[in-house]
């Protein structure tokens, strides 16, 4: 698979790929102090179309093969000269959870090669069918919530009117993912969407319905020319709004904004080019 790269300020490394039928996927090698990480797409576009999501405003191609998901692994850790295997997270372009077969073949090679389970981490908005799929795979899971009711999470997440929060919370303890590890809760902050603080009591009050140990993932939304959201400027609030109803709460720092590699703003970048 041919590729180009792009490097950002804070040395992040977007990858774009071009598949075989010519096909553009993203992925993303983010250096950190202590370990490495690798961003990687599982679908050619998305389906659900979330609405603060520059991958979802493409639509749907099709799935990945797990060759295709293992080669933008393979080649990064190559280009990178890297000598140990860096941590793995499915939150590039696709929701994983719709690619569970090509996914979990791809999930068992990472193994294989020697990724322990617990440094792989399956990103989902929430798609209950392949809960027990994706929990079979033994890794983490991330639960991108975004939202403290149906209400509003309906708003922002179309695929949210086939399940409430509480059934996806149920889900996630009938198949508790890695047991006695937290769940992963992903938080997007959009200013006056879901930042105000009554968003912050009414999430509290669905993370003490359902009692997990928790990791809270605030992540400042990446504003791109496909939503009209801005950046929420109370993301330190916020943490420190759950930090102190007693939450593990961690606020992801905007990685690769310049090229836009940073969350929600993979679209292929010649797609940006032709759209924008
Ligand atoms: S946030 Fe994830 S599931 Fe939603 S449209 Fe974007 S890639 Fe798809």
């Amino acid at each position: 698979m041919e590729y180009t790269k792009q490097i950002a300020a804070d040395q992040t490394v977007k990858y774009l790929f071009f598949t075989s039928d010519k096909s553009r996927i993203e992925a993303v090698f983010i250096p950190q102090k202590r370990t490495q990480v690798i961003c990687l797409s599982s679908q050619v576009g998305c389906a659900l179309k979330c609405s603060f999501c520059a991958t979802g405003a493409l639509g749907f191609k099709r799935n990945l093969t797990h060759e295709e998901i293992i080669l933008q692994y393979d080649l990064i850790v190559q280009d990178q000269g890297l000598k140990e295997l860096p941590n793995i997270v499915f939150m590039g372009m696709g929701e994983p959870l719709l690619n569970m077969q090509e996914v979990s073949k791809a999930i068992t090679y990472f193994h294989k090669k020697g990724l322990a389970k617990k440094k792989m981490t399956l990103s989902t908005v929430g798609i209950l069918h392949a809960f027990e799929a994706a929990s079979k795979t033994g890794v983490n899971l991330a639960l991108s919530l975004h939202a403290p009711t149906d209400d509003l999470r309906r708003k922002l997440i179309p695929l949210a009117q086939q399940s409430t929060i509480d059934e996806l919370f149920q889900a996630c303890s009938v198949f508790s993912f890695r047991k006695h590890k937290p769940l992963m809760i992903e938080y997007v902050l959009i200013k006056g969407v879901n930042d105000q603080e009554e968003h912050m009591d009414q999430l509290i009050h669905v993370l003490r319905k359902h009692p997990f140990p928790y990791v809270i993932n605030f992540i400042p939304y990446n504003p791109h020319a496909f939503a009209h959201f801005l950046r929420s400027e109370r993301a330190q609030f916020c943490k420190e709004y759950l930090l102190r109803a007693g939450f593990k709460t961690f606020l992801r720092e905007p990685r690769g904004e310049d090229i836009s590699a940073a969350c929600g703003m993979l679209v292929g970048t010649s797609q940006l080019h032709i759209l924008s």
